[in-house]
C-alpha cells in the first residue's frame, strides 16, 4: 500500500450538513506549518512556537487576508496524536461553506486531500493501532445497537489483539522447537517436541474454537440481518410489524391485499440490528399490482435470515398457510406466530418440522415479548453473545482464524518423527493468524478495508 507519509493530508472529518462544530483535520509533517499559515491569533500566538499539545483560539484567513471563520485549533504533536504524526484539528463552525473554504485553503497551501480511511491507515502503518483496532474505529462509528458498540469497544481496547498475541506466542514457540528439531535431528528430539508441546498446541486450538464460536454473534451485531414478516392477506402482518416497531408504520386495513410493496424499517432484537420487512399477503393475486407485491414478498422471503410466518388464530391452519410453510421449509429459521389470539386460541400443532405457533395478538400486545425473544434466539442461532471477552466481528478474521486452526490441527496429527511437516503446518498457521492483526495481511485486503472507511476518518 502506498502510504506516502511524507506528505500532509487534509479532510473534513465531520459529516456533511449543519452542526454547531465541524472539524477539518490535517496530518503529516507540514500540518502545524500549514495551520499556522492560515491562522491568526488575536494575541499573536502561533502554533509553530509552541512545541506541545495546545488549543489556540483565533481566525482562519485566506491568502488575501479575508477571515474565513473563527476557530479553535487543536494542535497534537507527533507521536502523541491519532496518526502518530503532527495533527491539527481545526474546530470551525459546522456548516458546509466554512468547512469547505478552510479545506480548500489548506489544499492550496500544499496539503493533499486525504483518501477514505487514510488517517486511520496512517495510525495503522505507524503502529498506533493494529488492524483489529483500526477496524474497530469504523465499527464504533457504524454501531447501531448497544451490543454492537460493546463489541467494537472490546476490539478497540485491544482485547482481541491481546488474545491474538497470546496465540501467536504459543505458535511461534512451537515453531521454534519444531525448526530446532529439523535442524538438529541428532539432538534429544523428545525434549523439544514432547507431550507438553502438544498439550500447549491443543490448548491453543481450543481457544481458537471458542473464539470462532463468537464470530456469528459478532458479525450479526455489526452487519445486522433481515427479518421478513410473511403470511396470507389479512392475518395481521402489518399490525404485527407496527407492534414490533412500536410505530404505526404500515397501513392496517380489513381489506385484503392492501400492502403491495415491501416496507422495511430498522428494529433490533437481542442487540442485533434488524431490517424488518412487512410484505404483501402471499396468495394468487387477481390483479397486476397485487401480483407484483406478491413477487416482491417472495423475494423478501428469500433474502431474509429469519422469517416470521403469521397465521390467523381465528382461521386455524388453512391450506394456503401450509403451502407457505412448505415454501419456507429448509431455508432459514421460521417462527410461526398465530395472531388475533384475542379472538381465538392459537392452533396447538405445528407443521412439518416447525414447532407449534407462538400465540400473539397485535391488538392487545399479548405474546409480543415472547416473539421478540424467539426472534433474538433465531437470529443468534445459539451463538451466545459474549459479555466482555474478545469477539470476532469480521468475516476475514473468521476466515483467517479458521485457516490457522486447520493448520494447527494438521500439526497435531503430523506423523511422528517428521518435524519438517510440523514446522510447515505451524508456519502456515502463523501466517494465517498474522492476517487478523495486520502483520501478514495481503496489501489488497488492507486497501479494501481502509477504502471502506469514510473520508476524514
Ligand atoms: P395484513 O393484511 O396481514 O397486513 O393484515 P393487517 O395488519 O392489515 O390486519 C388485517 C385486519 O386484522 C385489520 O382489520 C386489523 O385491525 C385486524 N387485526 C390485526 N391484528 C389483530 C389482532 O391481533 N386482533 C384482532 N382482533 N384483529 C387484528
Amino acid at each position: 500500500m502506498s502510504s506516502g507519509t511524507n506528505d500532509t493530508i487534509a479532510a473534513i472529518s465531520t459529516p456533511p450538513g449543519e452542526g454547531s462544530v465541524g472539524i477539518v483535520r490535517l496530518s503529516g509533517p507540514g500540518a502545524v506549518r500549514t495551520a499556522s499559515a492560515l491562522f491568526v491569533s488575536p494575541h499573536g500566538r502561533s502554533p509553530l512556537t509552541h512545541p506541545r499539545q495546545r488549543v489556540f483560539h483565533g481566525h482562519i484567513h485566506d491568502a488575501a487576508g479575508r477571515v474565513l471563520d473563527e476557530v479553535l485549533l487543536h494542535v497534537m504533536r507527533a507521536p502523541r496524536s491519532y496518526t502518530r504524526e503532527d495533527v491539527v484539528e481545526i474546530n470551525a463552525h459546522g456548516g458546509p461553506a466554512p468547512l469547505r473554504a478552510i479545506l480548500e485553503e489548506a489544499l492550496r497551501r500544499g496539503c493533499r486531500l486525504a483518501r477514505p480511511g487514510e488517517f486511520t491507515q496512517r495510525a495503522f502503518l505507524n503502529g498506533r493501532l493494529d488492524l483489529v483496532q483500526a477496524e474497530a474505529v469504523i465499527d464504533r462509528i457504524r454501531a447501531r445497537t448497544d451490543a454492537a458498540l460493546r463489541a467494537a469497544n472490546a476490539a478497540a481496547s485491544g482485547e482481541l489483539s491481546a488474545e491474538m498475541r497470546r496465540l501467536r506466542e504459543t505458535l511461534a514457540d512451537a515453531l521454534a522447537r519444531a525448526d530446532a528439531a529439523v535442524d538438529f535431528p541428532d539432538e534429544d528430539l523428545p525434549e523439544l517436541v514432547d507431550a507438553a508441546f502438544f498439550d500447549r498446541l491443543r490448548g491453543a486450538a481450543e481457544d481458537m474454537r471458542r473464539l470462532l464460536g463468537t464470530a456469528r454473534a459478532g458479525r450479526l451485531y455489526r452487519e445486522g440481518a433481515e427479518v421478513a414478516v410473511i403470511g396470507r392477506p389479512n392475518v395481521g402482518k402489518s399490525s404485527l410489524f407496527n407492534a414490533l416497531l412500536r410505530d404505526a408504520r404500515a397501513i392496517v386495513s380489513p381489506t385484503p391485499g392492501t400492502t403491495r410493496d415491501v416496507l422495511g424499517e430498522q428494529a433490533q432484537f437481542g442487540g442485533v440490528p434488524v431490517r424488518l420487512a412487512d410484505t404483501a399477503g402471499i396468495r394468487d393475486a387477481d390483479n397486476d399490482i397485487e401480483r407484483q407485491g406478491v413477487d416482491l414478498a417472495r423475494r423478501a422471503l428469500r433474502s431474509a435470515q429469519v422469517i416470521v410466518l403469521v397465521l390467523d388464530a381465528a382461521d386455524g391452519w388453512t391450506l394456503e398457510d401450509r403451502l407457505l410453510a412448505d415454501e419456507t421449509a429448509g431455508t432459514v429459521p421460521v417462527i410461526l406466530a398465530a395472531n388475533k389470539t384475542d379472538l381465538a386460541p392459537a392452533p396447538a400443532e405445528g407443521h412439518g418440522d416447525l414447532a407449534p405457533p407462538l400465540a400473539v395478538s397485535a391488538k392487545t400486545g399479548a405474546g409480543l415479548r415472547e416473539l421478540e425473544e424467539a426472534l433474538a434466539a433465531a437470529l443468534l442461532g445459539g451463538a451466545a453473545p459474549r459479555e466482555g471477552g474478545p469477539q470476532l466481528t469480521r468475516l476475514h478474521q473468521e476466515d483467517s482464524l479458521r485457516r490457522t486452526l486447520e493448520n494447527v490441527e494438521r500439526a497435531l496429527h503430523a506423523p511422528e518423527g517428521a518435524p519438517e511437516c510440523l514446522a510447515a503446518d505451524l508456519r502456515a498457521a502463523l501466517q494465517a493468524l498474522g492476517e487478523i492483526t495486520g502483520e501478514t495481511t495481503p496489501e489488497d485486503l488492507l486497501d479494501r478495508i481502509f477504502s471502506s472507511f469514510c473520508i476524514g476518518k
